[in-house]
């Protein structure tokens, strides 16, 4: 009670100072927007903040460092807001919502872009495909660039062109005092090194360097396999790809069906749904994908623009609905682990819940282990377990089924964990997320965060100095 109290009075004296020297919007529970504001991806997290200080440039969020420093008062940091944690919220305290920094110079003959720091990926890929140039980045066009870059970032031309993180040159950041730092190969390069991966824990990124790779087109292939097939058809999956040219991205979402999309007489049954993307040589291209989903049912083989690629599946997880998720990597699918995932379906509590499965290895395992802060690239294959559903009475069986099946499968498991799959409760497996990358990660943290202020996040402690 008293903490709370203690709280509520210094988020007055925080906004006082804050609202003395801002040029962005604020925002405070009672304003007429604050119900448009506030309100974060994951639907889980219905928190409300004391302020949301919407900044309009470096100034404004060098005012909000100022004033909330020392206060006490929890600060998060929001780009797209799609954490699936949750970080990017907080009851009762500050959040720094970057979404006024989507400013996006694209330099065509160089292949690079500067872009601010409350990006979506779709503001991105709108900017840079007007030169035919494409930024690596997640698979949802609306989810925010800052954390998918800074916890790394996998998509559909990562095995091609590198995780999201290897294709940043510099960074601009704020760190918790108010300094503005560059973060490059040559400017504090300890820092460059661990804002590729480490996530928010170092500061406020406000503009990112990146560097762009000609996509204009793809080939997309998808189709769906059902029942006693699907074990059959991971089995060849998980021997091909090792060899599988960087160009296919082919991975799989285990799910049951709705009954449309051509199995109307398999509504319920498992079924493995396959997309299969090549990049590049299109002749090569149709070899691949027709290969790759040879033996499917309803099989459909695309050539579709980069911008259709990057909103498909935009809809599959509107804002607003509730979402659990536990994730790990496998060095070798066994036959055990595909029995398990696909029994687990007789019990899913959600027809919008699924088991994602990708093959990564690639242009992100050629990059050196110690090169950036990311986690493990040695384990190729890399599961999400993603519960999906609507009704928060259900909460509970949803997350049950996801922790269920993530423990049956976790001894098979290999070393690691992608940092952004992660959910808020699960702060033990940050360590074997980063692993021997963790006590650099943590000195790093000591130097530019000692006071661990930015701490809603995948969390790393600064090390203590003696
Ligand atoms: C629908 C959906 C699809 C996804 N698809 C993919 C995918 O294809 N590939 C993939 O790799 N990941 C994917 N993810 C995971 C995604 O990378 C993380 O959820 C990521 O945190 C989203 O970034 P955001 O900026 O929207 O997050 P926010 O919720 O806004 O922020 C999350 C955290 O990131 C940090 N942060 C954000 N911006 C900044 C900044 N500018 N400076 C400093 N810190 C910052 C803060 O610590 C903050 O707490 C997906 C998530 C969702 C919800």
């Amino acid at each position: 009670m008293f903490a709370k109290t203690l709280m509520n009075e210094n988020i007055e004296d925080v906004y006082r100072e804050i609202r003395a020297d801002f040029e962005g919007a604020l925002f405070r529970p009672g304003d007429l927007d604050y119900g448009r504001a506030a309100p974060v991806w994951n639907g889980m997290f219905d928190r409300r903040p004391g302020i949301l200080a919407r900044c309009k440039d470096v100034a404004d969020i060098q005012t909000c460092l100022r004033a909330v420093r020392g206060s006490r008062v929890v600060t998060a940091v929001r780009c797209g807001g799609h954490s699936l944690a949750g970080f990017s919220t907080c009851d009762n305290g500050l959040v720094i919502d970057l979404s006024a920094l989507r400013d996006v110079r694209v330099d065509a003959t160089a292949r690079t872009a500067r872009f601010g720091g409350g990006c979506l990926l779709c503001t991105i890929d709108s900017a840079t495909q007007t030169s035919g140039l494409a930024f690596p980045a997640g698979v949802v066009s609306h989810t925010g660039a800052g954390g998918l870059i800074l916890g790394g970032g996998t998509g559909w031309l990562s095995r091609l062109y590198g995780l999201s993180c290897d294709n940043v040159d510099g960074f601009n950041l704020i760190t918790s005092d108010g300094s503005v730092l560059r973060a490059d190969s040559k400017e504090n390069p300890d820092l460059f090194w661990a804002l590729r991966g480490g996530g928010g824990n170092f500061g406020i990124v406000t503009e990112f360097e990146v560097r762009l790779h000609p996509v204009t087109t793809v080939i997309l292939g998808r189709g769906f396999c059902v029942g006693d097939s699907i074990v059959r058809l991971l089995q060849y999956w998980r021997t091909f790809m090792p060899d599988a040219p960087d160009n296919l991205r082919w991975g799989f979402s285990l799910r049951n069906s709705d009954g449309v999309n051509g199995l109307h007489d398999a509504k319920g049954v498992p079924v493995a749904n396959a997309s299969a993307l090549w990049v590049g040589d299109r002749t090569q291209g149709m070899k691949y994908v027709k290969h790759a989903l040879a033996g499917h049912t309803d099989v459909s083989v695309q050539e579709m623009s980069f911008m259709t690629l990057q909103a498909l599946a935009d809809s599959d997880f509107p804002h607003g609905r509730r979402y659990y998720t536990k994730s790990g990597y496998f060095q070798i699918l066994q036959d055990d682990v595909i029995h398990k995932m696909i029994d687990s379906l007789a019990n899913v509590p959600s027809r919008f819940s699924e088991i994602e499965l990708a093959y990564l290895g690639a242009a992100p395992a050629r990059v050196a282990a110690d090169e950036t802060a990311f986690g493990d690239r040695s384990v190729p294959f890399v599961m999400n377990i993603l519960s999906n559903w609507v009704a928060p009475g259900e909460d509970a069986a949803n997350i049950a089924w996801a922790r269920d099946l993530f423990n049956r499968l976790q001894p098979a498991m290999g070393p690691g964990v992608y940092v952004n799959f992660m959910s808020g409760d699960e702060s033990e497996r940050v360590p074997d997320a980063y692993r021997n990358r963790w006590e650099r990660l943590r000195v790093t943290k000591a130097k530019y965060d000692p006071q661990n202020f930015f701490c809603l996040n995948q969390n790393i402690p600064p090390r203590e100095t003696a």
